[in-house]
This record gives C-alpha cells, sequence and structure tokens, in this order.
C-alpha cells in the first residue's frame, strides 16, 4: 500500500498561509526518507478557498481533499475535528502533518483523540530511523533537551514548529486531483456552537499568530521608557516583544520572549528595537519575512539578519516613525 502523507491547509482570509509550502516540503522530505511510492495529499477546509488550491501542485501536492461549506468558513473545533476524522475514516492517511499554531494545536488533540492516533506536538524535525520507524525530534525543557519520539501505530499526528518550516521555491506545477467533499456533519448535532468572534487587538495577540511585531531589547532601558515600544507597536497594528533582559526586568511577561527559552515566530515583519541579536534571540525570529533593526551600534549583529537597518538612538528614531505612521 503506498504512504498518504496528508498536510492540513493552513489559510487565513482567504488565502493559503506559507507555512503549508512548509510542510510540504516536510511531507515530500519523508516521502523521499521512506523511500517508497507516495502521494502528498492537501487537506482544506473552508469556504472560498478554490482559486488558491491548484498552487499547491506547484509544491509537490498532487492531492487536494477541498471540504467548502459556509459553516467552515471559521475554525470550530469540534466541527473541523469530527469533520477531518470522518474524512480520514474514508481516505486513511498514514501522517498528518500540520504547523504548530494555536488553532492547529487545539484540532491536533481533538483529532488524536477522534482516531486514538499517535499525536506529537512542537516537532523540529521528522525522519525514518534504521528500523523504518518515523521518529519525530523536539526541544523539551525550554529548549535545552531534544527528544526522540518513536511511533509505532498508524495514523501519526505531527505538528511543526512554524520557524523550522523551510518556504519551497515553486516548481513547475504537476497534476493536481481536487476533490470536492461536502460535509457529513450535521452542524445541528453539534454540543458546541461558536456564538461570536472577537477579534483580538493586535498588541495583545499570541506572538506565533501575529502578522507584524515589535520587540524591544535591553537598549530601550526600563520602565517607562519601554512606552514608546507599546506607541510603535499601536501605530503599526503589531504585537509587542521582548528579549530575555526585558523579560527579566518584568516590564514585559514570559510568553512575550521571543528566542530559544521563549517563542519561534514567523511574522510578515518584525521590527527589533535596542536588541543586540545574540544568537539566543535571533534563534527565535531569524525566519521572519522582513526585518527591520534600530541600533546604536553599526556593529550589532541583529544587522545581519536585517532587510533594513537603522543606526540611531531608539527614543529618537521610534518617535520619527510614529508620527508619518499615524498620520497614514
Ligand atoms: C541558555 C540561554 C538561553 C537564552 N535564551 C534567550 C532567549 O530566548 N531570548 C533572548 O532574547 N535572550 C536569551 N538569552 C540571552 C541572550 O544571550 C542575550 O543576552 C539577550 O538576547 C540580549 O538581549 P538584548 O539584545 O536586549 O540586550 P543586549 O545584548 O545588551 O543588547 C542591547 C543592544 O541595544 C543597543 N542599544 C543600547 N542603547 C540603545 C539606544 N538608545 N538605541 C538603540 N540601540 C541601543 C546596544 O548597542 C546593544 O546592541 C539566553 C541566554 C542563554 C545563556
Amino acid at each position: 500500500m503506498q504512504t498518504d502523507i496528508w498536510i492540513w491547509v493552513h489559510h487565513r482570509e482567504g488565502t493559503v498561509e506559507e507555512v503549508t509550502f512548509g510542510l510540504i516540503a516536510e511531507a515530500q522530505r519523508l516521502l523521499a526518507d521512506i523511500g517508497e511510492e507516495g502521494t502528498v495529499t492537501a487537506v482544506a477546509l473552508g469556504a472560498d478557498l478554490e482559486d488558491e488550491l491548484p498552487q499547491l501542485g506547484t509544491f509537490g501536492v498532487s492531492r487536494v481533499l477541498y471540504l467548502e461549506d459556509e459553516y467552515l468558513g471559521f475554525y470550530h473545533g469540534e466541527l473541523f475535528a469530527r469533520t477531518l476524522a470522518e474524512l480520514a475514516a474514508r481516505f486513511p492517511p498514514n501522517f498528518i502533518l500540520m504547523a504548530h499554531t494555536p488553532e492547529a494545536s487545539d484540532l491536533c488533540a481533538r483529532l488524536g483523540a477522534l482516531l486514538e492516533a499517535a499525536l506529537v506536538t512542537r516537532a523540529m524535525d521528522l525522519k525514518i530511523d534504521d528500523q523504518k520507524n518515523p521518529v519525530v525530534i523536539r526541544p523539551v525543557a525550554n529548549g535545552y533537551l531534544f527528544q526522540d519520539v518513536c511511533f509505532n501505530s498508524s495514523p501519526c499526528i505531527v505538528t511543526f514548529l512554524p520557524a523550522v518550516l523551510n518556504f519551497p521555491e515553486p516548481e513547475e506545477s504537476k497534476s493536481i486531483k481536487i476533490l470536492k467533499e461536502s460535509l457529513r456533519i450535521p452542524p445541528e448535532e453539534l454540543q458546541t456552537k461558536v456564538i461570536r468572534r472577537i477579534e483580538a487587538d493586535p498588541a495583545s495577540l499570541d506572538l506565533e499568530e501575529a502578522d507584524i511585531v515589535v520587540a524591544g531589547g535591553r537598549g530601550v532601558g526600563k520602565g517607562d521608557t519601554f512606552g514608546i515600544i507599546h506607541e510603535l507597536a499601536a501605530a503599526v497594528g503589531g504585537s509587542v516583544a521582548g528579549t530575555r533582559p526585558v523579560i527579566d526586568w518584568l516590564i514585559l511577561p514570559y510568553e512575550r520572549q521571543i528566542g530559544q527559552t521563549g517563542k519561534s515566530i514567523t511574522p510578515r515583519l518584525i521590527i527589533n528595537c535596542g536588541i543586540s541579536g545574540a544568537n539566543e534571540y535571533t534563534a527565535g525570529m531569524e525566519k521572519s519575512r522582513k526585518v527591520i533593526a534600530i541600533n546604536t551600534d553599526p556593529r550589532a549583529r541583529i544587522f545581519r539578519f536585517s532587510d533594513l537597518g537603522i543606526v540611531g538612538d531608539v527614543h529618537e528614531v521610534v518617535p520619527l516613525l510614529i508620527a508619518p505612521l499615524k498620520e497614514i
């Protein structure tokens, strides 16, 4: 029997998110490791994704299971998990790969329980050992140690840390089969109901979900001086983060720390203010799409990771940025 690897299509506001392409690359690598013929199947639940799905073929997906329904327009844990479990019963996969986003971490736990499947979260790597068993490598103890986890059941559900996912270059599209399925779980049968959705304030958004992050370091200073970071974040619609010294000073809570012992993030844009760029810090943000850094020291390591560097005092530069941004 052929190996079938499912990848979960992460999407937001009708657009497939880049972590999805990273998952396809992981699936391709796993198939090559297994060394047998197999398929990569993308599974998408949502509404109005039709135009987005064919591009998955350019990254190596051969089949898409697309379930379109207005009830699937927004994430609903019970409905999504039951729908996926029902699809998995009809088209049994060997692996189900997701990125460890807040939504997927809810979904994978529900799905694991429904399928009675092995689940390993926050993977850094998934490989095949000498005995042909899948092994997941994941960080434990705040990233100080790594753990190898083996599976002996199928399917295996694995969520990857978004920061380890590499975005492959698209290739020429191979033929892709889009199987459109309809919702088989009657929404009135569900035990839970979404009453309303409240948009989060970007400033307080979970760092792993934020599109834009404004991070402050020791160079911003203690106490009130950190207010400019909040002001800049408000002006750009970003979420606030810090380096370890800032967390140690209790200016921000621990969940706002970026780095090896904090969060690994991949926002569209990160603005680093008064941050030197120690490797324990950059380990958590180096996969950001665009990086801006403001630092008084032209030789600061952070500039090596930056698309745009501003050599200057944050207390002079940031107000200059905030003023026109507020006007926009
Ligand atoms: C095991 C271990 C794990 C760690 N994990 C993490 C982690 O997860 N996250 C993390 O952040 N750190 C972590 N660290 C700490 C890390 O090594 C660095 O010490 C830390 O990242 C430095 O933070 P910083 O850049 O804010 O401060 P500094 O290294 O002190 O840099 C401050 C920067 O601000 C600049 N500056 C000063 N004044 C101004 C000004 N007015 N305007 C503009 N620029 C200015 C300076 O030129 C300097 O480059 C860890 C360390 C260890 C040993």
